[in-house]
């Protein structure tokens, strides 16, 4: 488990968004998350990594022999719970055995289980929160002051339960393609001379050639979550995105791909080929009908990374409801929804259920909440 200490007081550290540092509450030091050097085990079966400039009291390695089942609180997706044990305070802490980052429910200490970034494990990139709770709690009264559809009391009565940050793993594509189309195109003229109607068809056959260069295409690498759903969480800025240390983790929730990038692979290619087909047939030309005859793409330069992208959830709660929204943590882009007037209700369920369901399954699939 590594921990982040203050060099200066001693105190733990959580990674700031705001400052994109990671932040000594006690005595208010800055540290660049590169000052915590990531030496990444070269392989999962490995103890936990043992930074020794970091005083952590009472090691007690990874805690995987400590694996203990608990039936009850067992989600569907995962099946598998483990217990740790807080280096801290000493209270188990039971979560996962895909988990990467934690807290500790006791004493608020993060946890990482480095056993977790090992290997295949082992993520390339991090995006790192820039937005931090303040934000998501004004971006969620603004939201709710804006529409004109919320019941009035709910901006007053609803209680801010919880707000956790977590990141999602992702796989980030990259690569060429070239797209040759060949289409068919017709034209049909009609003139009338005396009595006689006369059509000509005119065919023309078109080879249109398009490339590409694609960079970090997201794909989540979660089973349990819906693609499409996903998908609605972008985009993400990539320009901002850092070589992976897990400093960036601290105080925040996640854990590790169980999809793999080949399974994925397929969504980035489809992406790619929209776009690559779209800049062929915008030389074709225009034609009365156009038909593709055929289409073949080639991909070179294939490369599939891996990468954490942050999220905040936030949980609240109005007359014995619960309501939950998401936010992407480095653009702020909301995606929840507030309750809503019932007259207006029947328009506006599909978008409340789509943003629901996406919640829900982060729930499922990450074991928050
Ligand atoms: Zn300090
Ligand atoms: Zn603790």
């Amino acid at each position: 488990m590594a921990k982040y200490s203050c060099k200066n007081c001693g105190a733990e550290l959580f990674f700031d968004p705001k400052k994109g540092k990671l932040h000594c509450d006690y005595c208010g030091t800055d540290y660049d998350p590169s000052e915590y050097a990531y030496k990444p085990e070269p392989d999962a079966a490995a103890g936990a990594a043992k930074d020794q400039t970091i005083a952590q009291p009472g090691n007690e390695g990874t805690g995987a022999d400590a694996a203990a089942t608990d039936e009850k609180a067992t989600d569907d997706s995962t099946g598998n719970l483990v217990v740790y044990k807080c280096p801290n305070c000493g209270a188990e802490v039971i979560t996962s055995k895909d988990t990467v980052a934690t807290t500790c429910v006791y004493c608020n200490r993060a946890i990482t289980l480095e056993g977790n970034l090992a290997g295949t494990f082992r993520p390339d990139y991090v995006v790192p929160f820039e937005k931090d709770r303040k934000d998501v709690e004004a971006a969620y009264l603004s939201l709710c002051k804006k529409s004109i559809l919320t019941p009035r009391l709910f901006t007053k009565q609803a209680t801010i339960k919880k707000i956790k940050g977590m990141y999602i793993p992702y796989w980030l594509y990259s690569f060429d393609g070239d797209a040759s189309i060949q289409v068919l195109g017709k034209n049909t003229r009609m003139w009338t001379t005396g009595d006689t109607e006369f059509t000509e068809t005119s065919s023309y056959s078109v080879s249109e050639e398009a490339t590409g260069s694609f960079r970090y295409i997201p794909a989540d690498a979660l089973k349990g979550m819906d693609n499409v759903l996903m998908d609605s969480i972008e985009p993400f800025d990539f320009s901002k995105m850092k070589s992976f240390n897990p400093a960036f983790l601290a105080g925040f929730y996640t854990q590790k791909w169980d999809d793999d990038s080949k399974t994925n692979e397929p969504r980035a290619k489809n992406r790619a080929k929209e776009s690559l087909a779209n800049a062929a047939m915008a030389n074709v030309g225009s034609f009365d009908e156009m038909h593709i005859q055929q289409e073949n793409f080639t991909w070179t330069n294939n490369k599939a990374e891996y990468a954490m992208l942050p999220l905040w959830m936030m949980y609240t709660e109005y007359k014995g409801k619960n309501y939950i929204f998401g936010m992407n943590g480095q653009t702020g882009k909301i995606m929840g929804k507030i309750p809503k007037d019932p007259m207006r209700i029947a328009e506006i369920i599909g978008g409340v259920l789509i943003i629901s369901q996406i919640i829900m399954m982060i729930i499922r699939v990450l074991g928050v909440m």
